[in-house]
């Protein structure tokens, strides 16, 4: 899950605060030392980190405080506020129109992921209704079309890209307009990395980005390598007029936070991440939301997507009712479960909800002890009779348990209705 360690020691530090029984300075200057440590750890600028604590410290002037305020609520809206200040990267120069051809350029170092998110990218695209199509104009690093080949083909999106010619910007040329024929409306162009930035690659990419005239150049990289993200953004962003920002693996790095707030820093508008290695572990970046979820505060807008992209609209209000009851049954598993299934990975999903702060759902989790729920010999009975391996049975009670024990959390959950949705 994202950035969970920074969301978990963050959300302890706003916890432990609200334990006291006065909130005086001594307090509060612990809970924001604490919240400036778990920045630092995980690569925030040092200036970035003094300016959200000094502004947070004006802010919240507890002497000015009149009696009977909530003070815990207003420091805790400080600190929402300031980190969605740090993260705040601005709007894209271009957002693609669905039924509208639009041509977008991917760049990016070698290995930062680039290949992988155009086609996330093209993916997330094409289950919202869009006609995405993929051209590999990589022709420096051998294996790439092969790579890009396998990808799409898996997603069922059509390609674009050639063994033999070894000239980036034909291929680019050709693939746009066989697509551009056959009315794709998401024409993505991936483009050679290199393994440092470089005077061929940027002279490249400008080529490929001449003659395609994309509308919009997406510049893809690697979170791990922290608050150093800023000078890449930056000489990207001086040879080729980048428009939007992907950052990826942001599952498994600590200093995905100091990418992020750096990139953010350079006004480069981040709008996706990528979270996993897998085509849905690609996450839209918005800071709001995202900051929401990071503190355990929730994402009702978030969540209440995923329902109405997936849930059928007659099975949505008893879904729902069945949520706040917090009561969770094999009947509603098995009636949810190729729901749940679209959603995408579960710990994504529940990491929307109010008090589900991303630690709370670390991966291991799937790797719970037996559940002990039925005997060995009704198991093997069920399998016998469903005609299932056994372990097949036991990892599905396995998946029940854990559902089951996130499901009872959300006994008396006060689902807003529509326009009483904000982060806060
Ligand atoms: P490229 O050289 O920039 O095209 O990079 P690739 O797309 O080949 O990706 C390099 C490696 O990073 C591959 O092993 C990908 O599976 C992996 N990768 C890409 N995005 C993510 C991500 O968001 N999370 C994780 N964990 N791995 C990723």
């Amino acid at each position: 899950m994202v950035l969970a360690e920074l969301g978990g020691s963050i959300s302890r530090a706003l916890q432990q605060m609200s334990n006291a029984t006065i909130i005086d300075e001594k307090v509060l200057n612990e809970c924001l030392n604490e919240i400036t440590r778990a920045l630092l750890q995980a690569d925030v600028q040092f200036k970035l980190v003094r300016d959200m604590t000094t502004n947070i410290k004006k802010i919240v002037n507890l002497d000015d405080l009149a009696a009977g305020h909530n003070k815990r609520r207003i420091i805790q809206q400080a600190v929402f506020n300031e980190l969605c200040k740090i993260l705040d990267p601005g709007k894209p120069s271009f957002t693609p129109k669905k039924g509208k051809p639009s041509i977008v350029m991917f760049v990016g170092l070698q290995g930062s992921g680039k290949t992988t998110t155009c086609t996330k990218y093209a993916y997330y695209h094409q289950k919202k209704g869009w006609k995405p199509a993929l051209v590999c104009a990589d022709t420096f690093r051998a294996g790439a079309f092969d790579q890009l080949k396998q990808n799409a083909t898996k997603a069922k999106i059509p390609f674009y890209g050639s063994y033999t010619e070894s000239d980036p910007v034909k291929i680019a040329v050709d693939g746009v307009e066989t697509f551009k024929k056959e009315n794709c409306d998401l024409i993505i162009v991936d483009t050679s990395g290199r393994h440092k930035q470089e005077a061929a690659l940027f002279e490249e990419m400008r080529q490929v980005a001449e003659a395609t005239k994309p509308d919009l150049v997406i510049f893809v990289m690697d979170s791990s390598i922290g608050q150093a993200a800023f000078d890449q953004a930056q000489a990207f962003k001086q040879s080729v007029a980048v428009g939007a920002v992907i950052v990826t693996k942001m599952d498994g790095h600590a200093k995905g936070g100091g990418a992020l707030s750096a990139v953010a820093a350079t006004k480069s508008p981040v709008i996706f991440i990528g979270t996993g290695e897998h085509m849905d572990e690609f996450d839209v970046f918005d800071v709001k939301p995202f900051v929401s979820r990071l503190l355990g505060m929730g994402d009702w807008s978030g969540f209440m997507d995923k329902i109405h992209e997936v849930v059928p609209m007659d099975q949505q209000p008893e879904l729902l009712q069945k949520l706040s009851e917090g009561h969770f049954t094999l009947r509603i598993m098995y009636e949810q479960f190729q729901n749940i299934l679209k959603m995408g990975p579960i710990g994504q999903v529940f990491s929307m909800l109010p008090g589900f702060s991303a630690e709370l759902m670390p991966k291991g989790q799937l790797d719970t002890s037996n559940p002990k729920l039925m005997t060995d010999s009704r198991i093997m009975r069920i399998a016998r009779g469903s005609g299932h391996q056994v372990h097949e049975v036991m990892d599905m009670m396995e998946e029940y348990k854990r559902l089951a024990k996130m499901w009872s959390k959300m006994k008396g959950l006060k689902i807003p209705k529509k326009g009483e949705m904000s982060a806060l």
